[in-house]
């Protein structure tokens, strides 16, 4: 089984679970920059991690075999604060890197008038650069969350067919569907989505146009769900190629649309600027 992650945050990760997800039948994933759990206090503190997306994680990727990819935005929680607002004046330097494959994740979280403005600048942003947009729906108040977010979209210049709605469960896959967007679910070992629930939405709607990932993060969380839902797709009488264009063909489609995907990885170098993985103890 060939799996591509579209949405797993490598930077709060062990080397194990490089390993793991490599044994697993992961061979690629997509990393979008994120709030790290508590709130930073410049746009420098933006800038060493966008480049750490962009250089020192995929150096660590690729140790293991695994292609990664980042999606680089200002998130919705910190877009409310003053300090870390002035990161969107800077993205455009971010956007136009080759391994940087969507403007993400952006898309409401308390929804205020500032988290307004940094989405509508953000979806503009994409359209400027050729990009798609990987767009976070609220955990609270889904459906609510989900009719702003897709009329905001409507409202952009950027086509429903170049975003990735993420986040989604039973009660918001049929509007996001009827939207036109692509269809993101992140299965969580303890809340929202898990595999027998998302094999139940599978049978609803089908495989089209559908993501699934794990969203792992510093938080309580599993690399391996992508995994298990293939695996839960087996079980429930899925073909092998229905797992195959959910796990791969699907992600590589859309965030193919950035014309940047890279999925045959170098021959892995033996230092990033000088540091090895082994921290000097070749
Ligand atoms: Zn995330």
């Amino acid at each position: 089984m060939r799996i591509f992650d579209p949405h797993i945050h490598m930077t709060s990760r062990t080397t194990d679970d490089y390993e793991a997800m490599y044994a697993a039948g992961v061979r690629a994933l997509v990393e979008p920059s994120f709030w790290l759990g508590q709130p930073r206090t410049s746009p420098a503190s933006f800038f060493d991690y966008f480049d750490a997306l962009l250089g020192w994680e995929p150096f660590r990727a690729a140790q293991y075999g695994i292609a990664h990819h980042c999606t680089i935005a200002l998130n919705p929680k910190e877009a409310n604060d003053p300090r870390c607002t002035p990161v969107l004046d800077a993205l455009p330097r971010y956007l136009v890197k080759d391994s940087v494959v969507a403007v993400g994740e952006i898309g409401y979280d308390s929804m205020t008038p500032a988290e307004d403005t940094a989405l509508a600048a953000q979806l503009q942003l994409a359209a400027d650069h050729g990009l798609p947009a990987l767009v976070h729906t609220p955990h609270r108040d889904k459906l609510a969350g989900l009719h702003r977010t897709v009329d905001v979209i409507r409202e952009s210049n950027l086509p429903t067919e170049r975003v990735l709605l993420d986040h989604l469960n039973e009660t918001t896959v049929k509007h996001a569907a009827d939207s036109g967007c692509w269809l993101g679910f992140s299965i969580y070992p303890d809340t929202k989505m898990d595999e027998d629930r998302m094999v139940a939405v599978l049978r609803e709607h089908g495989t089209e146009k559908v993501l699934v990932n794990s969203a792992a993060d510093w938080g309580r969380s599993d690399p391996l769900k992508t995994r298990k839902v293939g695996d839960a797709m087996l079980a429930a009488g899925f073909t092998e190629d229905d797992v195959d264009q959910v796990l791969w063909r699907n992600p590589v489609a859309f965030y193919g649309l950035s014309g940047r995907l890279q999925l045959d990885i170098p021959e892995p170098e033996g230092l990033h600027e000088g540091n090895s993985i082994l921290r000097g103890g070749e």
